[in-house]
């Protein structure tokens, strides 16, 4: 078995240093949450497996590369008439960039039960999960629910980290679809404005109840069986919920260049910690790290650290190590 096994689109991402519409370089790069998890996790010195779908095409056959040669095991099948899927993502400002999608109809899109089947066989410790996956189409929705299901009773610890994308589906459609998944879901990664598509309705709330205050949204995901609830807050940190209360920690302080990807940096962190069967407060530690070495450099998942770097941010700032 793999240390952990995660599936979904990966597109390419072409970033601009500036605003779009005045032109210039595109970088291309590969983008995609779980691709992300998958790289941080396996440069952390453990083996990922990714499985997904590309299209017959020359940035298709760049994303399965770049996989490889970050060393992630990959799963994946070329659908023969379907692209891969692209995103500009443009810096807008210094601090906000804005990302723009072509991948309705994607290769990715098109993840089925089948697809994740062989890389199931192989047995995972961990089995991670996003939001995202389920929003692209009725089989890759179909392909997490399968994953899921199969993987929980084998003892595999489920992670499912709620990723919402506004661009994919509303929120009411998202709640729908992400809360029956809580039932086979060992730890659920959330930001905090994410916590009432995934948490179970307070008893006599609607469907599409106020936003649910993070206390008790956690308490709710607890009692329906979920084992830790962690919730990202971006610069203030990180907290964690379990049977031992709640834990929390603030963000390293770091010059933050590139917020983009900060989050799959941070679960990447947390899973290698837990793999490592640190406690809840050394994979709260390890995922802040990651996620304060995501945002002090550029690039989705480039500047992820490798184990022997972890120590690098204790340094003073602004420092050359020689
Ligand atoms: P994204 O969707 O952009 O990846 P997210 O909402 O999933 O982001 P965040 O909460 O923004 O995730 O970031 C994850 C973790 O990264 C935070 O819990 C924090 O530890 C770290 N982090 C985020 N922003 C900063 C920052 N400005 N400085 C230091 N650490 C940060």
């Amino acid at each position: 078995p793999v240390d952990l096994l995660t599936f979904g689109e990966s597109m390419v991402s072409l970033r601009s240093a500036g605003p779009l519409a005045a032109g210039g370089t595109l970088n291309m790069q590969v983008a995609g949450a779980e691709s992300n998890v998958a790289i941080g996790v396996a440069r952390l010195g453990h083996t990922a497996a990714w499985a997904g779908a590309v299209g017959p095409d020359p940035h298709g056959e760049f994303i399965l590369k770049q996989l490889r040669g970050e060393g992630v095991r990959v799963h994946h099948s070329v659908h023969p008439d379907r692209s891969t899927g692209v995103m500009f993502l443009e810096q807008r400002t210094a601090d906000l960039s804005r990302a723009f999608y072509y991948r309705a109809g994607s290769a990715g899109a098109t993840i089925s039960p089948g697809d994740v089947a062989a890389a199931l066989d192989t047995g995972a410790r961990i089995l991670h999960l996003t939001g995202i996956t389920p929003a692209l189409s009725p089989d890759a929705r179909a392909a997490v629910e399968y994953a899921a299901e199969r993987a929980a009773p084998d003892g595999t610890v489920v992670s499912l980290d709620v990723n919402y994308r506004g661009k994919l589906w509303s929120r009411d459609e998202a709640r729908a679809v992400l809360r029956p998944l809580v039932r086979h879901a060992t730890i659920v990664i959330a930001s905090d404005d994410e916590l009432d598509l995934i948490a179970p309705p307070q008893a006599g709330s609607g469907l599409a109840g106020p936003p649910a205050d993070e206390a008790s949204a956690a308490t709710r995901l607890l009692e329906a069986g979920v084992r830790e609830v962690v919730v990202k807050r971006g610069a203030a940190g990180a907290a964690v919920y379990s049977a031992d209360g709640r834990l929390e920690a603030p963000a390293i302080a770091v010059t933050c260049v590139d917020t983009v990807g900060a989050g799959d940096a941070f679960t990447a962190g947390y899973l290698s910690a837990l793999l490592d069967g640190e406690d809840v407060a050394g994979r709260l530690h390890r995922g802040i790290l990651a996620g304060a070495f995501a945002v002090s450099t550029r690039g989705d998942w480039e500047g992820l650290p490798r184990r022997d770097e972890l120590a690098l941010l204790d340094a003073a700032r602004g420092s050359t190590q020689r």
